[in-house]
């Protein structure tokens, strides 16, 4: 019997007991092809030797120091390597271990900026249905599940949802993109009449939804008119690019493809590439300079923000990200893994969409691809095929069911951006 816990589905898991570029192996040796990098955090694969030295020349140095007397040279360097790469405006990163964490930081830090400039009466976010954005009880109020979030209500913070930029479902067949980016982000400017916008914080949205959807980008267009809007009445714009972020779109940040301005963008899973737990909040000039002439201090903290070893290893990724081009790489690749997929899948019965940006796809399964008409969630779609993929020595990250309204089954891809073009027609293959 297996003390640990949680589990994720009856049967016992298999044991990994390691991992070789792109690929993980159980205990009888079988190799698994990360078709999903976990889930859309091994950007690096499995044995990447400067992650691994890194690390080991970090944690050699101590084991602690607290960030209340010592900030370190790994987290100082990582910090301006951020800056660096980071949309206009963006000045300030703080370092957390992971995803929801570094989202709790971002809803904090929106909400002590409004208090700061004297605007007490914001208490609310507007986030989007059909998204997630963690599992701590704000992070979780934020996202749209609703059957992650019933067995916890009341939930921390008030958040009310629009709908998400889904053209592949919501696009009417006489309009075009443009104008669907703009009727739907037009719904923000409604939900803000509706709600009263002296009372909203921010809009919180994942630039090329994740999990809930599998790989949806916004069309273009709408991310400028969402922050139109947000200006408009003083709303800060937050980006959570938890899964998206770091190279895996194809830019380092996702939203340099949306021409947007954002005040707050948070990142997490690649930034350690798995080897490290290690997430950001990056915020602007603007958030941080009223905190310091305010009230001076951010009312936060984790005993273990800004750890050094995780800082290390996020440096090695980012240094091979943007120096070492493998995020030029991942676009390259991405672009390869598009046109096999298409090839192979673009008509099959039941695939209805194949989308997304860089090493960051996704496939709508639907019962019948002329109308869309999605399986019935009873019949467990995702479930099946997350297990026939594994069988057939494939990891991916299928979703579905219902959530929060939207039926339907997706396949999520963000495999290594590591791959050969032997080990793409393998992901292609197998998982056809
Ligand atoms: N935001 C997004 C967009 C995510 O995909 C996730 C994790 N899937 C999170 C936040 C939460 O991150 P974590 O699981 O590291 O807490």
């Amino acid at each position: 019997m297996s003390h640990v816990f949680p589990r994720h589905s009856k049967s016992p898991p298999r044991l990994a007991t390691r991992g070789e570029g792109p690929y993980l192996f159980d205990t009888d040796g079988r190799a698994y092809l990360d078709g999903s990098g976990g889930a859309a955090v091994s950007c690096l694969g499995h044995s990447d030797a400067d992650v691994i030295a890194a690390i080991q020349a970090q944690v050699g140095t101590m084991a602690y120091a607290h960030t209340s007397f010592f900030t370190s040279e790994p987290a100082e360097e990582l910090a301006d390597l951020l800056i660096a790469h980071a949309p206009e405006g963006l000045d300030r990163v703080y370092f957390v271990s992971g995803g929801s964490e570094a989202v709790e930081t971002a809803l904090k830090l929106a909400r002590q900026y409004m208090l700061e400039i004297g605007q007490s009466q914001r208490g609310r976010f507007i986030a989007r249905r059909q998204s997630y954005h963690g599992n701590t009880l704000a992070a979780l109020a934020t996202g749209g599940n609703a059957w992650r979030k019933e067995p916890f209500a009341p939930l921390m913070i008030d958040t009310t949802h629009i709908a998400p930029c889904y053209a592949y479902r919501d696009q009417q067949d006489d309009e075009s993109a443009e104008a669907y980016g703009l009727r739907v982000a037009d719904e923000l400017e409604a939900e803000l009449q509706r709600v009263g916008p002296e009372t909203v914080i921010g809009f919180i949205a994942e630039p090329v939804v994740g999990a809930t959807l599998g790989a949806v980008p916004a069309v273009p267009g709408y991310f400028k008119r969402i922050r139109e809007i947000c200006d408009r009445y003083g709303i800060l714009l937050i980006l959570d690019e938890v899964m998206c972020g770091m190279g895996r779109t194809g830019t380092l940040f996702a939203c340099e493809q949306e021409d947007v301005r954002p005040d707050i963008v948070i990142i997490a899973k690649g930034l350690g590439a798995g080897y490290q737990p290690i997430a950001a909040t990056l915020c602007s000039a603007a958030i941080h300079d009223a905190i310091e002439s305010g009230s001076g201090f951010f009312q936060h903290g984790h005993t273990y923000i800004g750890h050094p070893v995780a800082c290390a290893a996020g440096l090695a990724v980012v240094t091979k990200l943007t120096e070492g081009g493998l995020t030029v790489r991942a676009a390259e690749l991405g672009d390869m893994l598009h046109a096999k997929l298409r090839a192979a899948l673009g008509q099959h019965p039941h695939i209805g969409d194949i989308r997304g940006r860089g090493m960051f796809r996704g496939l709508e399964v639907v019962e019948d691809r002329e109308t869309k008409t999605p399986f019935d969630p009873a019949r467990g779609v995702h479930k099946a095929l997350k297990k026939a993929a594994f069988e057939a020595g494939l990891l991916c990250y299928p979703m579905g069911g219902t959530i929060d309204g939207q039926r339907g089954d997706h396949v999520l891809l963000a495999p290594p951006f590591i791959l050969n073009e032997s080990q793409i027609d393998e992901l292609v293959e197998k998982l056809g």
